[in-house]
């Protein structure tokens, strides 16, 4: 049934608009002011709403077995929940540990989202061990429609890479047009930190963020963007998370080297305090890299204004309350992760547009826009104009309310971001022309998320 969304201000990473949006099959067919319904159209009426273009999560987990368990979700729970906080598209790490095949992994990943969800969906192919197989392995995963890989330099011995594995990893994205992500935490001084700090008998959650300090973040960083430099392949890093860390990326990008900054909402609505909470409500708040000293939540809302980080994803990785428990006796065993995808477009719109002055089109590019180009899916994706597929997010800024895991569809017992209040939520949400959301209900169907084949667009 076509569509048509009446009287909204349509706005994108760059212009603002009030005008009609007519959507006939998946794509939007036309934009313009007083736009006849042809016959059967279904009409929305947008009045005193904004019209966003469905925001892209570039970075969630959704199958993911880690640290002897499981994520939470499976594609149906968490695409409901990303839908109906306005998410449209997400690019899910495709995570094989080190002694796993990548080419039956990503055909395995792959498999678990074929059909299995309600909303678009990609993959970036991490790359956790690289030998001779891995090159030929890896042209075939980007011919598939791959264009984007990820490193760990975290987590030894089960994803991460040694040096000459980053090196040779890069020198072939170089060749292939392939941008790779990266996880920048020194894993060997993690795991020093650690043993140092358990013997001690410092066990509890709380003793997460000391074990993983600011500097260890910002030496990732530094040497991820030192072998970016030497090899000239573009890379992006995820989930940066303080000042140091910030300042070498920042230094990074300046002297020219081809670099892209991901920050995440925990990091910016979250601090280490919540991790030292006593028992299973601190192991609720560990992630990695672990939330920081409060300090760095104005340097992370200032940077993301200024562009400095250029997106906002979530890290998506559900843990409930029993699997968290794993970590009782350590906070080395507690499952890392802290899920988001529901919640990221009302906080960032909250805190940031509403309340913090965040400028509305950078909060569209870092959400939507940003990610569309990086990854290789605009202008499919990322805006509004004809042509593109009819992602659209009606959203209510009048709406006001408060997040609880009482309300939430992701699959977990509870919210990091309980009893936040939101200024606005989506009030529809479209995916290539299906309605899917109505007023925080997901009405739509179950399995209309598509597989997006994405181009290498990163050469020289
Ligand atoms: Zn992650």
């Amino acid at each position: 049934m076509p569509l048509l969304i009446q009287n909204g201000e349509i706005i994108t990473a760059d212009s603002r608009t009030r005008a009609d949006i007519l959507v006939e099959g998946e794509t939007i067919s036309r934009i313009g002011t007083k736009l006849e319904a042809p016959p059967g159209t279904e009409v929305i009426d947008a009045a005193g709403k904004y019209v966003f273009p469905g925001f892209i999560d570039p970075h969630v987990h959704i199958y993911l077995p880690f640290m002897a368990t499981y994520a939470k979700d499976t594609q149906e729970t968490a695409s409901i929940a990303a839908l109906v906080g306005g998410t449209t598209t997400w690019i899910e790490m495709c995570c094989p540990s080190r002694v796993d095949d990548a080419l039956e992994s990503y055909r395995l990943w792959k498999s678990k989202a074929e059909g299995n969800g309600a909303c678009d969906y990609s993959f970036h192919m991490s790359v956790t061990k690289f030998d001779d197989q891995t090159e030929g392995q890896l042209r075939e995963i980007v011919a598939d429609g791959i264009g984007s890989f990820k490193i760990f330099l975290a987590y030894k011995n089960f994803f991460g890479v040694d040096d000459g594995e980053m090196y040779r990893t890069l020198t072939l994205a170089r060749k292939l047009g392939v941008i790779v992500t990266a996880h920048c935490e020194n894993a060997e001084l993690v795991a020093r930190l650690q043993q140092e700090l358990i013997a001690q008998g410092k066990t509890g959650p709380e003793w997460h963020e000391p074990s993983r300090p600011e500097s260890v973040e910002a030496e990732g960083t530094h040497r991820f963007s030192t072998f970016l430099a030497a090899t000239g392949a573009a890379g992006y890093v995820v989930h940066l998370s303080c000042e140091p860390a910030l300042r070498t990326a920042t230094r990074a990008k300046e002297s020219g080297t081809k670099l892209w900054v991901e920050s995440v909402i925990p990091h910016f609505m979250l601090d280490k305090s919540y991790a030292e909470r006593p028992g299973v409500e601190g192991m609720k708040h560990v992630m990695s890299p672990p939330l920081r000293d409060k300090r760095n939540h104005k340097i992370l809302w200032d940077a993301l204004a200024a562009g400095l980080i250029d997106t906002v994803g979530t890290d998506h990785c559900p843990f409930d309350t029993s699997q968290k428990l794993l970590g009782r006796d350590t906070f080395t065993q507690i499952p890392n992760g802290i899920p988001g995808v529901e919640e990221r477009v009302n906080l960032l719109y909250t805190y940031g547009v509403s309340r913090g002055g965040l400028d509305i089109h950078r909060f569209v590019d870092a959400a939507s826009t940003k990610p569309a180009k990086l990854f290789g899916l605009f202008p499919r994706k990322g805006t509004i104009a004809v042509g593109s597929d009819a992602d659209l997010v009606v959203y209510d800024p009048a709406y006001r309310g408060v997040i609880s895991a009482r309300a939430q569809h992701v699959n977990n017992d509870y919210n990091g971001f309980e009893g936040m209040e939101i200024d606005g939520r989506p009030s529809v949400v479209t995916v290539r022309g299906k309605v899917q959301v109505r007023d925080g209900k997901f009405v739509g169907d179950r399995r209309h998320g598509q597989f997006l084949k994405r181009e290498p667009n990163h050469f020289q």
